[in-house]
């Protein structure tokens, strides 16, 4: 935990291509692209009580990424934790009707939607660079 300064809280949607290239990118940022640098926090944990996941996001930056314009992972940060220090939206990003479209098995991802992915994974990025700068 001591190197690890930004919490990445991606919404947990199922039911667009929005929920699944969240975490999909959110997975790439932890693993390959800023390894140590974050955390991702579960969601479904987060809402439940998860003690953890609320403490760390109330004593560290978190960045909320969201497949859709319902912000579920910024309105559960904001209920349980009192402050996010910045959100991607992936309705304001990328195309909304391939974002809102119902593929949401890993199995019909196309080379695009990884693409997609890849964007998304960039630009937390940024903003995880931002806030260590910051620091
Ligand atoms: S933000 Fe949108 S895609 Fe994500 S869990 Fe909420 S409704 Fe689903």
């Amino acid at each position: 935990m001591t190197e690890t300064q930004v919490g990445v809280l991606s919404c947990s949607g199922e039911e667009f291509l929005g929920g699944t290239l969240v975490r999909l990118a959110t997975r790439k940022v932890m693993e390959e692209l800023r390894p140590g640098k974050v955390v991702t926090l579960c969601l479904p944990l987060y809402i439940a009580g998860g003690e953890e996941e609320r403490e760390f996001a109330k004593n560290y930056p978190v960045i909320a990424v969201d497949g859709c314009d319902k912000c579920c992972a910024k309105v559960a940060t904001l209920k349980y934790s009192g402050e996010v220090h910045d959100t991607i939206v992936l309705t304001e990003l990328l195309d909304r009707n391939v974002i809102l479209s119902k593929i949401v098995s890993a199995r019909e991802l196309r080379p695009e939607h990884y693409a997609m992915a890849d964007i998304v994974a960039s630009e937390i990025c940024k903003k995880v660079d931002e806030i260590l700068a910051e620091q």
